[in-house]
Parts: structure tokens; sequence; C-alpha cells
């Protein structure tokens, strides 16, 4: 155990921000948590059911996606990133908000060796104590739902995960760049949103979907993102677990899935859905979409339920 903590902790690779951990936020209300290296705990034998490995995002998030690519002729992204340690740029800012959220603390991911994160998958490492939360926004950056969703962020001071589509990011750079100098992390979703457990996927048309996701956010960013990559639909093709991990990448699964891609959702069902969940765990990585316009209007209610919740 202690040769893996001293492995999550002996590069600085990138910071993850947890929203409203209870037992800092009276100390650190309003204001951007100061870094700290924090443990990623070995988790214990799991009482959990083992990980499913259907699609949780669902295919009709990708039908849905899919639609929103159109021809429009995408900037031609460079050769693959080397993805080299890179820390965000955290703005110093005052928090206008006396009740918000805010950061309970940030905590920085060694990813040599491409560990995984979320338990839905990954059960190796937890590194949320109870009432700590994660935010996480996939399919992005698009215009309208993303600003809307970096507002209501900005509002309660908190910051969050964004693992962007690549073809989105060729499109709309502008808001990728807005969603970086806000102090948020970002990560890579792929190029074009494609299963990669798909039956007409190589395993070469699974790397360049990896690589194209990459370069493209990067691209986009006009630096290296977070080398943190989220799998399409979370689905974890092994043969390109074991080459994110080589490439050390860190994957991140999640423990709640709000379900905000769903056509029957609402903002009132993502809210309830998170909420309930986190009242059964107690903690954990959500999973939303900054792409959904109702997940944008459901973040200000859900997030001051968060706070309400001690979260
Ligand atoms: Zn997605």
């Amino acid at each position: 155990m202690r040769n893996a903590l001293a492995l999550m902790l002996g590069v600085v690779v990138m910071a993850s921000a947890i929203a409203g951990g209870w037992y800092l936020v009276g100390a650190l209300r309003g204001d951007i948590a100061v870094p700290q290296f924090v443990a990623a705990q070995q988790a214990p034998p799991s009482a959990n059911p083992p990980a499913k490995l259907a699609a949780k995002d669902g295919a009709k998030d990708d039908v849905e996606v899919t639609g929103a690519l159109g021809p429009k002729p995408a900037a031609a992204p460079g050769p693959a990133p080397a993805l080299a340690p890179v820390s965000a740029p955290v703005a110093e800012k005052a928090c206008a908000n006396p009740d918000a959220l805010g950061v309970s603390r940030v905590v920085e991911i060694d990813t040599t060796g491409g560990p995984g994160f979320g338990f839905q998958h990954f059960k190796q490492f937890d590194f949320l104590t109870d009432k700590e939360v994660v935010l996480t926004f996939d399919d992005g950056p698009w215009p309208g739902n993303t600003p809307a969703v970096l507002k209501a962020l900005d509002d309660e001071c908190t910051k969050a995960l964004f693992f962007s589509i690549g073809k989105h990011a060729t499109y709309h750079p502008e808001i990728l760049k807005q969603v970086l100098a806000a102090g948020h992390t970002v990560g890579a979703h792929t190029w074009s949103h494609v299963n990669l457990n798909g039956k007409k996927m190589t395993e070469q048309m699974d790397k360049d979907e990896i690589e194209k996701g990459f370069s493209a956010v990067k691209w986009a960013l006009g630096t290296e993102p977070a080398p943190f990559f989220r799998f399409p639909e979370l689905q974890h093709n092994p043969a390109m677990v074991t080459y994110l991990g080589n490439r050390n990448v860190g994957m991140f699964s999640c423990d709640i899935d709000s379900h905000d891609y769903k056509h029957d959702s609402t903002p009132e069902k993502v809210v309830s859905t998170v909420m309930n969940e986190l009242g059964k765990q107690g903690k954990g990585i959500i999973l939303m979409h900054d792409f959904q316009k109702r997940t944008a209007e459901a973040l200000p209610t859900l997030l001051k339920q968060l706070k309400a919740g001690g979260y």
C-alpha cells in the first residue's frame, strides 16, 4: 500500500478539483484551495458489485452527439502530444459569493502507468473522503451550454473536470480556452466519440481516436491538456486501457451517473438522480455533460443542493 501511495505522489502531473468537501469548506470557502499532496487511498476490498462494462453514456448520447457533428472542416490537429506534465493555470480571483460551494482541496495525480478512477470500472484507487465530490463534464465544448456550465461553476467558485470531444474542440476552440482560463481541468474523450469497443473498430482505429482527440484538445487550448481520458459511453476497451497505461494517461470512469444524456431526462431529474445517488454513496466522481442543455439548466440548483447537503 505504501508503494502505491508513493507512486501516486511521486510526480505531480495534474490537478483535479474537489468541490465542497465538508472539512475544509469553512476555511476555504470562496477561495481557490492551495494545492496539497493528498494520498490516493488504496481502496478497501470492495463490497460493491463488479464493474459494469455496459454503456453508461448510452447509445442515445452517441447518436445525439454524432448527429451534432457536421461536415465542418476541422483544423488538422498536429502529431500526437507528448502529454508532458503540466499544471493548469489557476486564476487567483476572490469569490463574490459568501455561501459558495467552493473548492475544498486539490488532488494532484501522478498518471504514470495509467491509473484508473471511478468505481464503476476502477476499484484500485480512491482519493475521495466522505462528502467529497468531483464534478465532471463530457462531450463539450458546445455553444450556450458549456458557457452556462462555466457560469454556474463560477457563481459557486468551484472547479470541475472536462472531457472534451476532439471534433467539438476544433469547432469551438474559443469556448474550450474559456474552460481552461476559468481554472478547470481539461482532458480528452476521443476525436469523434465512437465506442472503442465497437465491432468495426480496429486497434489502430481506436488509437487514432485517442490520439486525434488529445491532439485536437491541445490544438484548441494552445497548450497540453491534462493527461486524463474518459472512454465514450464508458466503454473501457481492454487493449486501450493497456495502451493508455503505457501512455501514462489517467482514466476516469465515474461513481455517479447523472443520466443527463437520456432523452427523457430533465433538469429536475438530473438534480434528483445525483443527490439520491450521493445519499447512498456519500461521495463520488459525478458524470455529467456540458453538451446537454438540461445539465446547464440543472447546475445552479444542483450546486446549491450539494452545498446544502454538506458536500
Ligand atoms: Zn461522452
